[in-house]
C-alpha cells in the first residue's frame, strides 16, 4: 500500500467528507497528442485579445502601479465596477457601482451565496440538468436538491411552482440563458411567469448568466431581474463573468444583488479572500473601458457560430436520425445530445477515450434523478475541421 493509501484518522468536517469529486473528470485528464476534446467549458483559445489585454496591463502598469499591486476593497475596484455598470447598461441591466460585488469567478459569487444563505438542509431548487460545480457547491453546504425537468422553452414553471409551493425553497438556482450544459433559453413567457413566483413563494432566484453575450443567431431575452417589478427585484440575484467574453484566467465576475444581501456577501468574501485580484481587476476595467470588447466579441459570436454550425451539420451526417437528438444552439458554448434510453454515455467515455474524443457524460448535470443517456458537448475549442473529425471518431465509438 502506498502512503497515499493509507486511512487517516484526519476528522474531516460532514461537509467535506459529503463532498463528491468526480471520476470523470479524472478520466477526462487523460491525454494523446491527436485528442479531440468536446469535454471542457473552456472559451477558445485562440480568441484571447493577448495584445489588448497586454496594452491595457502595459497601461495599468505605467500609470498606476501601486494601485494595480496594493491591497483593495472587498467591494472591487471602483473603476472596474463602473466599467461593469456600463456593460451591464448595455444588456438593459442599469445599475450602480454600490450595487455590485466583483468576485473571483462567479464560482465564487455561487459559493457566497451558498455561505450566506444555506444551513443544512435546506431547499434549493434548479433546473435538471444543471451547472455541476453549482451542485457540487450547494452540496458543500448540504442542501437538499429538487430538480426541475427542463425542456425547449426552459425550466418547466408549472412543474417548479408545485416544488415552490411543496418545499419552500431558500433559493432557486437557474441559468436561463444558454443553460450549461442544456443550451437552452428560458422563454419570454416564462420568464414573466417565473418573477410572479418568486415574490409569491419568496425565493431568492439565482440568475447565473455568463453566456448572454455569446448569442450568434435569434433574438436577445433580457436577463430576468431586467424583467422584474421593483418588488420582483427584491427576490433576485444576477451573476456574470468575464471568463466566458474575455478570459477565465483573470478570474473575474460580479454580483448584482439587493443591498442587504450583498452586505452579507460582501463579510463573506472579506472573510473568503479579503478582495478579487486587484491587478486583473485593473487591467480589465481598463480594457472595458477602451473600448475592445466590443469587436473582440464580435469576432468570438462569429467563430462560435461557425462552430456551433459545424458540429450540428457532422451530427446530423454521422449520426442516423433516431441514434442522437439534440437543439440546434443559437449562442452558449454547448451542445445537450440525447442518445437512446438503453446508453450509458459514463460507460461510453472510455470506449470514445479510446477512438480519440472526449465529452461530459449527463450524469453529474443532474442533482436529482439522473439520467445516463445525454452528453455533453462544447464546441467553443476545436475548429470546424477537428469538430468534423471529433463527430466522426464519436459516431465510431456510440453507433459500432
Ligand atoms: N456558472 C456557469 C453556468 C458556468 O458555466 C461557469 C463556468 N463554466 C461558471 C458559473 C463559473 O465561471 P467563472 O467562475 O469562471 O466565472
Amino acid at each position: 500500500m502506498s502512503n497515499s493509501d493509507t486511512p487517516t484518522s484526519y476528522r474531516f468536517s460532514r461537509r467535506a467528507l459529503n463532498a463528491q469529486g468526480s471520476a470523470i473528470r479524472e478520466m477526462l485528464k487523460a491525454t494523446r497528442p491527436d485528442l479531440i476534446s468536446f469535454a471542457g467549458g473552456l472559451p477558445s483559445p485562440r480568441l484571447f485579445d493577448v495584445s489588448g489585454i497586454q496594452e491595457s496591463a502595459d497601461a495599468v502598469l505605467s500609470s498606476s502601479p501601486a494601485k494595480a499591486l496594493q491591497y483593495g476593497q472587498t467591494e472591487g475596484s471602483p473603476e472596474l465596477r463602473q466599467a461593469l455598470c456600463d456593460l451591464m447598461a448595455s444588456r438593459g441591466l442599469p445599475c450602480s457601482p454600490d450595487q455590485l460585488l466583483v468576485t473571483t469567478g462567479s464560482q465564487q459569487g455561487i459559493d457566497l451565496l451558498g455561505k450566506v444563505m444555506l444551513d443544512p438542509g435546506d431547499a434549493v431548487a434548479l433546473e435538471r440538468p444543471t451547472y455541476l460545480a453549482a451542485i457540487q457547491i450547494f452540496s458543500f453546504y448540504e442542501a437538499n436538491f429538487f430538480g426541475v425537468e427542463v425542456d425547449a422553452q426552459g425550466v418547466d414553471v408549472t412543474a417548479l411552482e408545485q416544488i415552490l409551493a411543496q418545499h419552500r425553497p431558500k433559493l432557486l438556482y437557474l441559468v436561463p440563458t444558454f443553460g450549461n450544459p442544456s443550451g437552452v433559453t428560458l422563454s419570454r413567457e416564462r420568464r414573466q411567469r417565473l418573477l410572479e413566483l418568486v415574490t409569491r413563494y419568496q425565493v431568492l432566484l439565482v440568475e447565473d448568466d455568463p453566456y448572454s453575450e455569446l448569442r450568434f443567431s435569434g433574438e436577445a431575452e433580457p436577463p430576468l431581474i431586467a424583467l422584474a417589478t421593483p418588488e420582483q427585484r427584491r427576490w433576485c440575484v444576477y451573476l456574470s463573468s468575464l471568463s466566458k467574453i474575455l478570459s477565465p484566467g483573470m478570474r473575474l465576475a460580479w454580483i448584482l444583488a439587493p443591498s442587504e444581501l450583498l452586505a452579507k456577501l460582501t463579510v463573506a468574501k472579506q472573510a473568503a479572500d479579503l478582495h478579487t485580484s486587484t491587478l486583473t481587476q485593473q487591467v480589465a476595467a481598463h480594457y472595458l473601458a477602451s473600448g475592445r470588447l466590443a469587436p473582440h466579441l464580435q469576432l468570438a459570436r462569429a467563430a462560435y457560430s461557425q462552430q456551433a454550425q459545424a458540429m450540428a451539420s457532422a451530427l446530423q451526417r454521422h449520426f442516423p436520425p433516431a441514434t442522437l437528438q439534440f437543439q440546434t444552439p443559437q449562442g452558449g458554448m454547448f451542445i445537450w445530445a440525447q442518445l437512446s434510453s438503453q446508453v450509458n454515455t459514463a460507460e461510453l467515455l472510455p470506449k470514445a477515450a479510446a477512438e480519440g474524443v472526449l465529452f461530459v457524460p449527463g450524469r453529474p448535470f443532474f442533482a436529482t434523478h439522473p439520467k445516463a443517456n445525454y452528453l455533453r458537448l462544447s464546441f467553443a475549442t476545436q475548429t470546424p475541421e477537428e469538430i468534423e473529425e471529433g463527430v466522426r471518431r464519436l459516431a465510431r465509438a456510440i453507433v459500432d
